[in-house]
């Protein structure tokens, strides 16, 4: 019997972290808490690292070592 309110926590607020861009060194916001260690990277810097695995397969990517 909770006839309680489900929606309690989740019209909760977004708590934006403030971080440093690993990549061009903006301040910027990110809604997840910044893990020390990992990059954190701004919108569009985000955008340019984020991995074009979707569907795409071949992204132009440099091949390495092979
Ligand atoms: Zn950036």
């Amino acid at each position: 019997m909770d006839r309680e309110d489900r929606g309690g926590r989740f019209g909760q607020d977004r708590e934006m972290h403030k971080a440093t861009c690993s990549d061009c060194g903006n301040e910027t916001e990110v809604p997840f808490k910044p893990i020390e260690g990992r990059p954190v990277y701004c919108r569009d810097c985000y955008r340019k690292h984020k991995p074009k695995t979707f569907g795409g397969g071949r992204g132009g990517r440099d091949r390495d070592s092979y």
